[in-house]
């Protein structure tokens, strides 16, 4: 993998520093499970069970279910979703390693100082200490500091979540950043500003929430207006999606919380940044909520590494949206298998209000009395139909059957139907015979679909020379024995001649490493193939020269019969008219001679 440029003794440099291990405890809790050996629960594809291993001594991770794997950068990739040059350079910053490029190349200068990426959180920065400081500190903010106070937010709080005020001047701060060298151009397309009116501030008399993203620094904004407020404004207003912030895979609160959320294996989440600062507010600091969006399978990958195992609770408004949102929250977070409980707020609209109002020994009571979602939907059902009429039990039935099905263990199912029939009085082989119907009628359904899927992708093939390739790369000993007896075009396998072009740069540039080769492989298929072999451990040391010898031999048999058959074509149509033709044919029947013996000394195949 080209590496922009960035020399390779930085690379090293950045993959000798970091920490595998602390790096992929950031987004998943890592259980040790022997001496070099570390497991957690996937965080690209959401499980409950861990199968997501990291091997500390040779420095890369496989998950054994979804199949990703490679080293510390092509983790911060994967899970940042950044460029290769991007991640080496944050990785490097992180680490405090000086970036060398390679000689002769003059890195972009804007690229050199900063990605755009950080530019934008340069200037997002900026513009939240700005804000935080009228909010705290100016008589124009006096307002909505009132307001937040009255909310009953405490300094300390005001601080830590960097909540702010934008002026009313719509001009000021277009002026202020112009004032901080940032041109035009770069601030007309920051997401701060009107389209319409490039100078005009896009947030004004708001109360401002700076959005956070995982490492604390803040990616966008959200605004309330401040009441008693104008009632043709937005209530709520937040930033569009930008280059460091894209609203699905971003949770407001998320940095203050992820520490928390690992230790308890909970998180709650909530309808607005209020709900959230409130819940941190009275200690309950794993509450993070959407913004303005429903939930979705990003925010669930970003969190099940966390929580599997532990308890999703979901504190949405209990108006029509907010049962909505609970229910199509409840199916997501079921369908990941995680454990969901519902917080039905009693005494106020909301957990500020009852911080407020009733203190925040209250507001931990009602988390502690969440009720299972299975308990609240049938609450719901019972509610929303007449279930003592068959028409309204039919209906309440169908509907909690889409939750059942979102359920991922069969036992789970069939407790909850049971469930079913004790709250709306039904038979339980009636329910049993509707619900298996309906599912069978579907899994039908997903049969012919996927049948008419055609793979995707291109495949790598693991044949005797990849198979070969990948035990030396197990054993990286082995490998100056097999680079004396083959080349890389003694391999027919595309897979396979990649693997050794990369073996042997890695080894004439004496960066000689499992994680480096990793590193230089740039074919995803082929690094998941190499991290699944090496760490479900079928290479052990003492059968890799065998598999080593094996591989040339065949390599070499192969090569062999290749040539003698051509040879053999060439005698076949030999037609001998002089004595010359005779001297010719006889040499190449002598080179077919030799050919067999060489055949021969290597063995069957
Ligand atoms: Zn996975």
């Amino acid at each position: 993998m080209a590496g922009g440029f960035i020399s390779n003794e930085t690379i090293d440099a950045i993959l000798n520093t970091t920490d595998i291990v602390a790096t992929v405890g950031e987004y998943t809790k890592l259980e040790r499970r022997g001496a070099n050996d570390w497991w957690g629960c996937c965080p690209f594809h959401g499980e409950k069970t861990a199968s997501f291993h990291v091997d500390a001594d040779k420095k890369f991770y496989h998950c054994f279910g979804c199949h990703k794997g490679g080293n510390v950068v092509n983790f911060i990739m994967e899970m940042e979703k950044l460029s290769y040059p991007d991640t080496l350079e944050a990785l490097a910053k992180k680490a405090g390693i000086p970036i060398k490029y390679q000689d002769g190349y003059k890195p972009d200068p804007n690229r050199q100082k900063n990605n755009e990426a950080e530019q934008y959180i340069e200037l997002y920065e900026r513009t939240a200490s700005m804000f935080h400081y009228f909010l705290m500190e100016t008589p124009q903010g006096q307002k909505a500091l009132e307001y937040v106070t009255k909310r009953g937010l405490t300094k300390e709080t005001l601080e830590k979540f960097r909540l702010g005020y934008a002026p009313a001047d719509r001009k000021w701060l277009h002026k202020f950043l112009l004032g901080k060298n940032f041109s035009p151009e770069f601030l007309a397309k920051s997401g701060l500003f009107s389209q319409k009116y490039p100078d005009y501030s896009f947030f004004s008399d708001r109360l401002m929430f700076p959005i956070f993203n995982r490492r604390g620094q803040v990616v966008a904004f959200g605004g309330r207006v401040i009441p008693p407020a104008d009632e043709s404004q937005r209530k709520y207003l937040n930033s569009g999606d930008l280059p460091q912030f894209k609203k699905r895979e971003t949770l407001f609160g998320f940095s203050f919380a992820k520490n928390s959320i690992r230790e308890k294996k909970s998180i709650i989440f909530c309808e607005g940044n209020m709900d959230v600062i409130a819940y941190h507010q009275c200690g309950l600091d794993y509450a993070v909520a959407t913004l303005g969006t429903a939930l979705t399978e990003e925010h669930i990958k970003m969190i099940s590494g966390f929580v599997a195992g532990g308890t999703v609770y979901l504190s949405f408004d209990s108006d029509g949206a907010g049962e909505n949102a609970t229910w199509k929250a409840i199916k997501l977070c079921r369908e990941h298998d995680l454990t969901v409980k519902i917080i039905r707020l009693k005494g106020g609209k909301d957990p500020a209000e009852i911080m407020l109002k009733f203190g925040a020994e209250n507001l931990t009571a009602q988390v502690k009395n969440a009720i299972l979602d299975s308990d609240y939907l049938l609450f719901r059902l019972g509610e929303k139909y007449p279930v003592d009429t068959p028409e309204g039990k039919t209906k309440a039935a169908l509907e909690y059957f889409q939750y059942v099905d979102s359920l991922q263990s069969d036992i789970q199912k069939e407790s909850c139907l049971e469930q079913l029939c004790q709250a709306f009085n039904l038979k339980p082989e009636a329910v049993k015979r509707d619900f298996n119907n309906r599912s069978q009628a579907r899994e039908r359904a997903n049969i012919r679909q996927n049948n008419n899927q055609t793979e995707e992708g291109t495949q790598v093939k693991l044949d005797a020379e990849l198979r070969g390739l990948i035990a030396v790369t197990a054993d990286l000993n082995q490998f100056e024995v097999l680079r004396t007896k083959l080349t890389e075009q003694d391999f027919t396998n595309p897979a396979a001649r990649k693997l050794y072009k990369v073996l042997e740069e890695c080894f004439v540039e004496k960066i000689f490493t499992i994680r480096d080769i990793l590193g230089r492989c740039d074919d995803e298929k082929l690094v998941q193939l190499i991290t699944g072999s090496i760490s479900s451990g079928v290479y052990q040391s003492e059968k890799v020269s065998v598999i080593v010898q094996d591989t040339v031999n065949l390599i070499k048999r192969n090569k062999l019969d290749a040539q003698r058959n051509k040879l053999l074509q060439r005698i076949r149509e030999y037609t001998v008219v002089t004595q010359e033709d005779q001297n010719q044919l006889n040499a190449l029947l002598a080179e077919k001679l030799e050919l067999d013996k060489q055949v021969q000394s290597l063995g069957k195949k």
